[in-house]
């Protein structure tokens, strides 16, 4: 019953950390009380994925005599694009399962609370507590939907995310309050199936965290694709006493009472910090967070936190990297901390959104002198080819030494092209390098290449 760590939680943060343990050698086990892989795997990313494949395929099919088709006949099923989304979360949970016992790492089920003296009680599903003990204890135990106090979640009509990818019939009508990844991501998916959405946000742009071109394009993008949006308001109270819900929401103009089947709160998350044993061993927290160092460890010794129960940007790929960084530190590893502010965020809906570094607002406020470059997808030839030319891309460079300070792409795929201005990024390459690296043609990865070209006014494109 004594290992050298014990992980709490399967997350993304968690089931990482655990193989990461175990390759240098440490005897490790982790606990878990639901699914293996955590919200990430089982209702976060994958699952919200697999959902937005379908509405993909389902907008090609809508649109397939733009390509020259001619689809006769086609319709959605509601309950099979849900069992297709909940399947392909399964399996990638039996694939964590895979992981676990290749790694020889011990799966503890059942719901794990630390103690003082490097202590965890696992209490199992028949309520049976047993005692182990670990030298290191991580906790990576996530967080789950945030409610405010004016939407509480009956999860029937004024849903979570949970709800939103299990929902047994797809809504007539949806108001989504709060416009972040999330939100927009299911936002777009019930709109492509057909449902009514509108979209309420508290700040003055969707994806309000995005460069404001950004969110001024993903804006044009969703009201064209028919998602009505409202920024500048709020909810002030619902009404679910009728059939569907009523929402008074405040906007600038007055109040509006808007009407739905549903409203799903995507306003963020709510870290499980509670009956984990934090006040009973002594780990300090705050604001909804357990605080740690730059290498993860708390205020007590030999216990650590990583993913979405720590400050900082909660995305799986950073809840992963937090976790090797902690592992490696305990090993004796030389080992760098993050670099939080080269984190990448993507918006999977259709436009993509893909970002990483300032925005142009904080890049001035910084003090910067800047060369900013933007190249259209409009001007790219794959784009055209593909029938995809929503969208730029936004490169951001210091005037004065070329350093790449933000890198902002809406567009189809632009997920998969962040990773390059990742590295750049991490290499301190310069905007002249960026210029003369070939980038393939067609793709649309050579919109950044001749973004990195219009800056410095050497674009050949436009
Ligand atoms: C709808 C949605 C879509 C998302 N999409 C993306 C995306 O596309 N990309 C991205 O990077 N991020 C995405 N995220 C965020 C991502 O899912 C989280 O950042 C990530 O899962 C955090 O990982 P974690 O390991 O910290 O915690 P979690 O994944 O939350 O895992 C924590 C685990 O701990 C377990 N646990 C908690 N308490 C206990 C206990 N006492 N005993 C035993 N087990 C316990 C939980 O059951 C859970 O399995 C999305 C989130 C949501 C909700």
């Amino acid at each position: 019953m004594k290992y050298d760590i014990i992980v709490l939680g399967s997350g993304p943060g968690g089931y990482v950390t655990a193989i990461r343990a175990s390759q240098l050698g440490f005897k490790t086990a982790i606990i878990e009380k639901e699914s293996l892989g955590g919200i990430c795997l089982n209702w976060g990313c994958i699952p919200t994925k697999a959902l937005l494949k379908s509405a993909q395929v389902f907008d090609y099919l809508k649109h397939a005599s733009d390509y020259g088709l001619t689809v006769s006949e086609f319709d959605k099923d509601f309950s099979a694009v849900i069992q297709r989304s909940r399947g392909v979360a399964d399996g990638m949970s039996k694939g964590i399962q895979f992981l676990m016992k290749k790694n020889k790492i011990d799966v503890l089920e059942g719901t794990g609370k630390a103690k003082p003296g490097k202590k965890i009680d696992v209490t199992d599903q028949d309520g049976k507590t047993t005692e182990y003990s670990a030298d290191h204890i991580i906790i990576a135990t996530g967080a789950r939907s945030r409610e405010l106090p004016n939407l509480p979640q009956d999860g029937k009509k004024v849903i979570g995310y949970r709800q939103a990818m299990t929902l047994p019939e797809q809504p007539k009508s949806m108001i989504v309050v709060g416009s972040g990844a999330i939100g927009v991501e299911f936002a777009h998916f019930y709109n492509s199936m057909g449902t009514d959405v509108t979209i309420v946000e508290f700040m003055p742009n969707i994806v309000p965290v995005e460069d404001e071109d950004i969110s001024k394009q993903m804006e044009r993008s969703m009201k064209k694709a028919g998602v009505k949006i409202m920024t500048n308001s709020s909810v002030e109270k619902i009404d679910t006493s009728g059939n569907g819900v009523k929402a008074t929401v405040k906007t600038a103009k007055g109040e509006e009472i808007l009407e739905a089947d549903i409203l799903l709160s995507a306003v963020g998350i709510k870290s499980n910090i509670e009956n984990i044993g934090l006040e009973e061993v002594g780990i300090a927290t705050d604001r909804d967070k357990i605080l740690v160092n730059a290498f993860y460890q708390t205020n007590v010794p030999g216990y650590y936190a990583i993913g979405d129960v720590v400050p900082g940007p909660a995305l799986a790929h950073v809840a992963s990297a937090e976790g090797i960084t902690c592992v490696e530190k305990i090993a004796g590893l030389h080992v760098d901390a993050i670099d939080y502010g080269n984190i990448p965020g993507c918006t999977y809906a259709t436009p993509e959104i893909a970002s990483v570094g300032l925005t142009e607002k904080a890049a001035k406020e910084k003090g910067y002198e800047l060369k900013i470059g933007k190249f259209p997808f409009s001007a790219s030839g794959k784009a055209s080819a593909a029938g995809t030319k929503d969208g730029f891309v936004k490169v951001i460079f210091d005037a004065k030494y070329g350093e790449w300070l933000g890198c902002h792409m809406i567009g189809a795929g632009v997920t998969d092209m962040i990773a390059e201005a990742v590295v750049a990024r991490k290499l301190e390459t310069t905007g002249h390098e960026i210029i003369k690296s070939i980038h393939p043609h067609p793709t649309m990865s050579e919109a950044i290449m001749e973004a990195a070209a219009d800056a410095y006014g050497e674009v050949i494109h436009l």
